[in-house]
């Protein structure tokens, strides 16, 4: 068997993968856990390869945040969905999600008062989670 077309099974079950995932925001190690626990192992370069060509396919979605912590990705259909936000906790350094009309208004305004458009794709916010301060 020549190598393409195992190559394009292993994007398959990549973008099989990340489609199960909904909306959700995974980490190239998160995509490769899934993976793994669904019987397709994907060596790591392979991974970091098949998102490249996903995203330049329009297929996946890349938010490429602070430089201190691993991009995420996140299935593209196509259609309209929340918008996921990103908080970093300064003490633990985890990164989480939310949703936010919000956030998602803010532009809105920014676009009446002719201010000009935050992009949130690349925003984080930064604070302290409720496990390091409840
Ligand atoms: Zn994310
Ligand atoms: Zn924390």
């Amino acid at each position: 068997m020549s190598r393409a077309p195992y190559q394009t099974k292993q994007k398959a079950a990549v973008l099989e993968c990340l489609h199960k995932s909904g909306g959700a925001h995974l980490t190239i190690p998160q995509i490769s856990e899934r993976l793994k626990a669904a019987g397709t192992a994907v060596s790591m370069p392979t991974l970091y390869r098949c998102m490249d060509t996903l995203v330049a396919e329009g297929r996946a979605r890349k938010y490429v945040l602070d430089g201190n912590a691993a991009s995420c990705y996140q299935y593209n259909s196509g259609a309209e969905k929340e918008e996921l936000f990103h908080f970093r906790c300064e003490k633990c350094g985890r990164l989480l999600h939310f949703q936010s009309e919000e956030l998602r208004q803010l532009n809105v305004r920014m676009k009446q008062r002719k201010s000009g458009k935050i992009d949130l794709e690349q925003t984080v916010f930064y604070g302290i989670c409720d496990t390091c301060e409840p």
